[in-house]
């Protein structure tokens, strides 16, 4: 169930409804939105009665009472029916300007996190990316630098001027991560482990959520819901390819998903192309698609020299084919009523 008050509700009447709905027995979850205020009833699930509607919807302020039937609440699009917009320092993820984050897959040295940095800027790219904690598949393979990742990375975001973004694997590396850098990302593999999302919900910076490749879309809202649970709105979902049949790529990306989330829940929804297919080939055409269905944005890995990668160089873009599906995006971006940023100047 959630209260939506009236635009302009006075505090005081905002704060009649919240001791209400505690005193009927329920945790309240006050919506941050600015112009009109959302009481989201926790727990709510079993009891949503009718008397309780009546008696909510009589309290002053309060313009009406929804009941929710989905199990996710605060990512519904019932409880926040505008779009939610995410502020990272100068760039902004849901809006109608597109947020293109790129860089890396792994943070390697500080001459190839640099290079990507300034060729991901020069681009156009809002975000930069690269990781430092990394989940691999063979423990003999590269596992990222850690905390001299971190660093480096936020040097190279200082540089440019750009947020950055990083994964976390567990919750010991998470104060360092939040010292460093300004998005976490919960990886595909972690999608559903509950307590690092609870954690991460607790540490106050915005959330990129990747979708698991063996999960539907409901379950990747009832992951994003242990998040915002916490007192974090400022989570992202990624799409980023799910597991199917087909072996021509390394995931298929759900291009479904992409309406569906869109219709489901107020929280912007970004792509990442490169992960989904595996080769840097066709991480431009799934880019552009994902653009065209209306995604908020795209992830991409871009490297300088994707032969010498340690990580998913198959699959990372080298800059000057980055500046061309960014000339690319910006055409589709504008055929489906966004933007893509101008790339600036270096300072
Ligand atoms: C990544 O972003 O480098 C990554 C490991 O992605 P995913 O969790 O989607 O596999
Ligand atoms: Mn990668």
């Amino acid at each position: 169930m959630v209260i939506v008050m009236q635009a302009g509700a006075a505090d005081s009447e905002i704060e009649t409804v919240i001791a209400a709905v505690e005193k009927a027995g329920f945790r309240p979850w006050v919506n941050p939105g600015v112009e009109r205020k959302v009481i989201a009833l926790l727990g709510a699930v079993d009891a949503e009665k009718a008397e309780l509607v009546d008696h909510f919807s009589a309290l002053p302020g309060v313009e009406r009472v929804t009941l929710i039937s989905e199990p996710y609440k605060l990512a519904s699009r019932r409880t926040h029916p505008d779009s939610s917009q995410i502020q990272v320092g100068p760039a902004s993820i849901g809006g109608k300007e597109l947020a293109i984050i790129a860089g890396p897959c792994s943070v390697e040295s500080k001459d190839q996190i640099f290079k990507a940095a300034r060729a991901v800027k020069d681009a156009g790219a809002n975000l930069l990316r690269g990781g430092a904690f990394k989940p691999r598949t063979s423990p003999y393979s590269f596992q990222g630098l850690g905390v001299s990742g971190l660093e480096l990375l936020a040097e190279a975001g200082r540089m440019t001027g750009l947020p950055t973004v990083t994964e976390v694997l567990h919750p010991a590396d998470l104060e360092a991560i939040a010292e460093h850098v300004d998005i976490i990302q919960i990886g595909a593999r972690n999608m559903q482990n509950f307590r690092l999302l609870q954690e991460v919900g607790r540490v106050g910076k915005p959330v990129i959520l990747k979708r698991n490749p063996g999960c539907r879309v409901q379950e990747l809202l009832m992951a994003s819901e242990y998040i915002m649970l916490e007192g974090n709105a400022d989570v992202v979902l990624c799409e980023r390819g799910i597991t199917s049949f087909e072996n021509a790529t390394r995931y298929t990306l759900d291009l479904n998903a992409i309406p569906v989330i869109k219709r489901l829940s107020h929280l912007p929804v970004i792509a990442d192309p490169s992960h989904a297919a595996g080769d840097w080939r066709y991480v431009a055409a799934i880019a552009l698609g994902a653009v065209a269905a209306g995604a908020d944005g795209v992830m991409v890995e871009v490297h300088p020299d994707p032969a010498l990668a340690l990580s998913d160089g198959p699959q990372s873009l080298r800059p000057d084919k980055f500046r061309r599906l960014m000339d690319s995006m910006t055409q589709v971006a504008i055929a489906v009523g966004r933007q893509v940023a101008t790339p600036h100047e270096q300072l």
